[in-house]
């Protein structure tokens, strides 16, 4: 394990207990022992359709022979085109462009960037500040990591970007605890913005960027009524909203992107990870009719933005994204979770009297059951839950400690039987 510098991981505990993964068929992953593994987590929230989709491995494979590489800056390619119009068709209304990335931290870089050029176009220059969210997670780029709220990603690397600010979370488990699917309590949180408003100025605010669910700081489902609220202040103040949709895109709430299942339209949507069903990496930036043409406006000649990636738009990895979109689409993935999510829901909520659960969140085919810290401190009792699931042949996520449920959309009622089994049984076990 020298060589491999492991992301996310504790290295030197891994090395010690490796769990090295070898192959992966629908809802299983295969160990390198050949033990079959339940994937609990669409491996990290992103192989939504299951795994070895052959229709997505074919088209990946046609593409690398036909055009394996094309530079998108200064020339096209027929699939970049009909990639960015296959994520249109799944947008509401009002969308009018794609920017490719590769992946969900640079998305949110892309994003930003964009709202910061918006403003800047429109001869608004006083508009240059990013207000965040409390234990949100926009990846680990350095735009991503200032208006991510999680003190571990950020605490290591010193000061981030200035002019940053961060409305308080949508965590309030005094309130909301245990509750099925959106808390009724907290449309209020998003008042938040009017004491950032009142510091620094409404006119100074670019953008507004938060997950309309967040799933890296273990699954916080928007209250009702939080994300209009939300969106109801930007527009007031004339801020930009950005919705992180890196995790909720692609069908995990039961509706192609959050926007839809909450009926809350921003003006900029990421995503990354679903899109090809984590098989190339690729991201995308959408933005809302009037975004791309003031920036276009602002530069009559030459190039209109200055930003842009080697693989942005890179042929294998549109492939991948319309093989990808036409899996979801011909088997009706999308709908299939929105039917599940209720089974789902009530059979992760079960576990409510396991022991040390101190609350449950779900909403569509996302879950987090959250715990209470063990004796030896914050993060322990989960990293022990998740660890025993694997030994007993589920794979979950844990952060901190609160274990994260994200199903591939293919799941069936026997695995989420099977998957909150196994976490009754590792939690039972805890104190052996
Ligand atoms: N934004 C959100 C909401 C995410 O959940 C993630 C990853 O989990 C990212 C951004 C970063 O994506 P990536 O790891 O592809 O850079």
């Amino acid at each position: 394990m020298n060589a491999f510098w492991m992301p996310f991981t504790a290295n030197r505990a891994f090395a010690a207990e490796p769990r090295m993964l070898a192959a992966a068929e629908g809802m299983f992953y295969r160990d390198a022992d050949g033990r079959e593994v339940l994937d609990a987590t669409a491996g990290l929230w992103c192989v939504n359709a299951g795994h070895g989709r052959e229709a997505i491995a074919a088209a990946i494979g046609r593409q690398a022979r036909q055009l394996d590489f094309a530079p998108t800056f200064q020339f096209g390619h027929p699939l970049a085109v009909q990639a960015a119009e296959a994520v249109l068709a799944l947008l509401p209304d009002g969308f009018d462009s794609i920017f490719f990335t590769n992946s969900g931290s640079e998305s949110a870089d892309t994003a930003l960037k964009l709202a910061l050029a918006y403003h800047r176009a429109r001869g608004d220059l006083r508009r240059t500040r990013l207000v965040g969210r409390l234990r949100g997670y926009h990846g680990v780029n350095f735009g991503g990591l200032s208006v991510g709220g999680i003190q571990k990603n950020r605490a290591p690397f010193g000061a981030l970007l200035p002019n940053v600010d961060h409305l308080r979370d949508t965590h309030a488990p005094s309130r909301n605890a245990f509750s099925m699917g959106q808390p009724a309590d907290g449309a209020d949180l998003a008042d938040d913005l009017l004491r950032i408003v009142a510091l620094h100025g409404g006119e100074s605010i670019a953008a507004v960027i938060v997950e309309p669910l967040a799933g890296s700081t273990g699954v916080l489902v928007p209250p009702k009524g939080y994300l209009e609220r939300l969106r109801a202040l930007c527009s007031q103040f004339g801020i930009l909203l950005i919705f992180d949709e890196v995790i909720t895109g692609f069908g995990r709430l039961g509706a192609p992107f959050a926007a839809q299942r909450y009926g809350v339209t921003p003006d900029i949507i990421t995503m990354a990870k679903g899109l090809t069903n984590g098989v190339v990496p690729m991201g995308a930036v959408a933005s809302r009719q009037g975004i791309r043409t003031a920036i276009f406006d602002a530069a009559p000649d030459g190039i209109e933005f200055f930003h842009g990636y080697t693989y942005s738009g890179n042929p294998v990895a549109c492939a991948a994204a319309l093989a990808t979109l036409g899996v979801y689409r011909e088997e009706g993935l999308f709908a299939r979770a929105a039917g599940l999510a209720e089974y789902f829901g009530q059979a992760v909520h079960r576990l409510r009297q396991a022991p040390h659960v101190v609350d449950i969140r779900n909403d569509g085919l996302v879950a987090g059951i959250e715990l209470a810290p063990g004796p030896e401190g914050p993060g322990t009792r989960g990293f022990a839950v998740f660890h025993d699931c694997f030994r007993r042949g589920v794979m979950v996520r844990v952060t901190g400690d609160t274990i994260a449920l994200s199903p591939p959309l293919i799941v069936e009622t026997a695995h989420i039987d099977r998957i909150v089994d196994t976490i009754r049984g590792a939690l039972a076990d805890l104190d052996e």
